[in-house]
C-alpha cells in the first residue's frame, strides 16, 4: 500500500527520492533553478493519476523556487483535440496550479524537429523506409529473437532526404513510408530497434491546421521538446523508463549538450477504476457514462462535478508515495481526505431523500414559525439560519419503523423523537394504503420542546432531520456507487464486464430545506446524516453524492 507520508524538509520541498535529487542537484549547483513540466497528450480529459504528475512537476517547482511548464504532446492529430486542450487547462488550474507563460506545445517545435531530422539523415543516421506496416513488425524481432535490418536501410543519403522532402510535400498517402533512426536491430531494448520518427498523416491539425503532412511521433518529440523548454528534470511515469537510451541516443545524435534528465515514478493505480485515458475514452464512446465529467468518472472534471474539492485532491496525492514500484491505492484512502476536507468545509443542511410525510394533529393548521439552525456544528464562525417549521413535514423513510427492534431510536408507534433544531414529536397513528405501504405518519408535538430540549428533563434517544412540506424545494438527488466491481477491473477488453451495475441511483424525489434553493452550482454541503452532496453543474435540480458520511479507510488500513 503506497500511503507514506512525506515529510517537508527546510527548504519546503518534500522527501522522496525525486526531491532529494532535485535538492542535490541544486546544492551542488548543477542548476541555476529547476524546470519541470507537465507533458499531456491532448487527446482525453485528465484522471487522478494525471494529478499526481501535476502535483509531484508543479509542487517541485513551487517548493525548489523554480517554474513549471504546461506543454501539449500533440503529435497525433487523429487523436487529439481543442477541447481537450482547454479541459487539460481548466482542470490543472482548478487542481491550483499556474504555468504563468510558459504554455507549450510540441507543434510549436514541428519545424525544428523536422530540421533535426534531416540532419540525422544527412549524418546516415536515419532512413526512410518502405517495408508496409506488418512487414516492418515481422521484421522488428521479438523480446527473444533479434531484429532484421530492412532491405531499404542503407539507401543513400541523398535519396533519402530527397525520400523525406517529398513525403514533407505531400506526395505520399497515408502509411507509404515512414521515417526510422538507424539504430541496432538487435538491441535488447525494442525501443532502439530502429524506432519510427516519422510518419505520413494528411490529417489537419487543431494548431497547424494543414501545414504538414507528417508528423513526428512522440519519442521523437518528447526529449527534444524537453531539452528546447530547458527542462532540468524530466519526471515521467516507469513505462518510460525503456524510452529513456533512445532519448538520450536521439539527443547525442541531434548533438544537444544540455540535457534533461529524465527520472521514472510510480504511476498511480487507484482501486475500483480505471485510469488510462484508452479505457476511459471507451467508457465515454460506448455510453457507459454519462460523459467525461459523469461524477462517476475518475477524471478531474468530474471529481469536480461531485463536490470534491481541489484542497483534497492535493492532501490525498501529498500521501502517495513517490517510488519506483506501482502498487495499488485504495479508493477508500481518497474518500478519507475527501470526508476531512469536507467536514472542516461543508455547511450543513437538512434534506429529505426517501420522503415520509408526517402530520403534527396538535399544529395549527396555517401556521408556520421559523427555527434556528446552526450552519456547522463544530464551528460557530460559521453561522446559522432560519428553517420553517410547520404542520406538515417530510422525514426520512428509514428514520421510521414499523415494528422497530429496541436499539432503533427513531421513530415507530408511540415513540417520541427529537426533530432537529425544533421539537419532541410522537408517533400517534401510521396511515397505509391499499397495498399496506405506509403513507402517513400523524404525530403530535410538545410545544415546551421548542429548540430541541424538554423543561422537564425528559430525555429522547433519536433526533431525525426533516423539512417542511410547504416551504421545501423538490430536487432529483443521485447517489454514486464504485464505477467498477473489482479492486482491480480486469486488464483485458472484458473489463467492461465489471463495470457495477448499481453505480448510480437517482432518487426522483428529495426535498430540500429552502435555503438551498440559493446554493450555487458547484457547490458542496453536508446533508444532515444524509452525506455530502453537490449541486450538479448542468442542472440545477438535481444535487450529487459526492460521499456518504462512513469512512472505511480507518478499517481498510488497520487491516494492511
Ligand atoms: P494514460 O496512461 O491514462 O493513457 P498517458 O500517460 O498516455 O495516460 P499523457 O497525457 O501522456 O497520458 O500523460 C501525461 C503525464 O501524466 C505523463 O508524464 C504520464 O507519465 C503522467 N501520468 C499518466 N497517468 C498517470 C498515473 N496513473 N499516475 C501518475 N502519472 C501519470
Ligand atoms: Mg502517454
Amino acid at each position: 500500500m503506497s500511503d507514506v507520508v512525506n515529510e517537508a524538509e527546510e527548504d519546503g520541498g518534500g522527501s522522496d527520492f525525486i526531491r532529494d535529487i532535485v535538492r542535490a542537484d541544486l546544492q551542488a549547483g548543477r542548476h541555476q533553478g529547476v524546470v519541470t513540466r507537465f507533458p499531456p497528450e491532448p487527446n482525453g480529459y485528465l484522471h487522478i493519476g494525471h494529478a499526481k504528475s501535476i502535483c509531484l512537476n508543479f509542487g517541485i517547482a513551487e517548493e525548489f523556487g523554480g517554474r513549471c511548464h504546461l506543454r501539449f504532446d500533440d503529435t497525433n492529430p487523429t487523436r487529439e483535440e481543442q477541447e481537450f486542450i482547454e479541459a487539460i487547462q481548466t482542470d490543472v488550474r482548478w487542481l491550483g496550479f499556474d504555468w504563468g507563460e510558459h504554455l507549450h506545445f510540441a507543434s510549436d517545435y514541428f519545424e525544428q524537429l523536422y530540421q533535426w531530422a534531416e540532419g540525422l539523415i544527412e549524418a546516415g543516421k536515419a532512413y526512410v523506409d518502405d517495408l508496409p506496416v506488418d512487414e516492418m513488425r515481422a521484421y522488428r524481432g521479438s523480446l527473444t529473437e533479434a531484429g532484421r535490418n530492412s532491405p531499404y536501410r542503407d539507401r543513400a543519403v541523398a535519396e533519402n532526404l530527397d525520400l523525406f522532402r517529398r513525403m514533407r510535400a505531400g506526395e505520399f498517402p497515408d502509411g507509404a513510408r515512414v521515417l526510422r533512426a538507424k539504430i541496432d536491430m538487435a538491441a535488447g531494448n525494442m525501443n532502439l530497434r530502429d524506432p519510427v520518427l516519422y510518419r505520413i498523416l494528411h490529417s489537419a491539425h487543431p494548431r497547424t491546421g494543414t501545414d504538414w503532412c507528417i508528423y513526428p511521433n512522440y519519442d521523437f518529440a518528447h526529449g527534444q521538446s524537453d531539452a528546447i523548454e530547458a527542462i532540468t528534470h524530466s519526471l515521467c511515469t516507469l513505462e518510460f523508463a525503456d524510452h529513456r537510451p533512445l532519448y538520450d541516443w536521439l539527443l547525442e545524435a541531434i548533438g544537444v549538450d544540455e540535457r534533461p534528465r529524465q527520472y521514472e515514478f510510480s504511476r498511480l493505480n487507484l482501486s475500483h477504476t480505471a485510469l488510462s485515458k484508452r479505457r476511459l475514452t471507451q467508457l465515454v464512446e460506448e455510453g457507459c457514462v454519462d460523459g467525461w465529467d459523469d461524477p462517476r468518472m475518475p477524471t478531474v472534471s468530474a471529481l469536480r462535478r461531485r463536490g470534491v474539492p481541489a484542497a483534497a485532491v492535493r492532501d490525498f496525492i501529498s500521501r502517495l508515495a513517490i517510488t519506483k514500484s506501482d502498487g495499488l491505492v485504495e479508493m477508500a484512502m481518497l474518500e478519507h481526505c475527501i470526508r476531512e476536507q469536507l467536514n472542516v468545509d461543508a455547511p450543513r443542511r437538512m434534506a429529505v431523500l426517501r420522503p415520509l410525510k408526517v402530520v403534527i394533529e396538535n399544529y395549527p393548521e396555517d401556521e408556520s414559525e421559523m427555527l434556528t439552525a446552526q450552519n456547522h456544528p463544530g464551528n460557530a464562525d460559521m453561522g446559522s439560519r432560519e428553517v420553517p417549521f410547520s404542520r406538515e413535514l417530510y422525514v426520512e423513510r428509514d428514520d421510521f419503523m414499523e415494528d422497530p427492534p429496541r436499539k432503533f431510536f427513531r421513530l415507530g408507534p408511540g415513540r417520541e423523537v427529537r426533530l432537529r433544531y425544533a421539537y419532541f414529536i410522537t408517533c400517534n397513528e401510521v396511515i397505509k394504503d391499499d397495498d399496506g405501504e405506509v403513507t402517513e405518519l400523524r404525530c403530535s408535538y410538545d410545544p415546551e420542546t421548542r429548540g430541541g430540549n424538554a423543561p422537564d428533563g425528559r430525555k429522547v434517544k433519536g433526533t431525525i432531520h426533516w423539512v417542511s412540506a410547504a416551504h421545501a424545494v423538490d430536487a432529483k438527488v443521485r447517489l454514486y456507487e464504485h464505477l467498477f466491481n473489482s479492486e482491480e477491473p480486469p486488464s483485458g477488453d472484458d473489463f467492461l464486464a465489471d463495470l457495477n451495475p448499481n453505480s448510480l441511483e437517482v432518487l426522483p424525489q428529495a426535498w430540500l430545506e429552502p435555503d438551498l434553493a440559493n446554493l450555487p452550482a458547484g457547490q458542496t454541503v453536508q446533508f444532515e446524516r444524509m452525506g455530502y452532496f453537490c449541486r450538479d453543474s448542468a442542472n440545477d435540480a438535481v444535487f450529487n453524492r459526492t460521499l456518504g458520511l462512513r469512512d472505511s479507510w480507518a478499517k481498510i488500513k488497520g487491516k494492511s
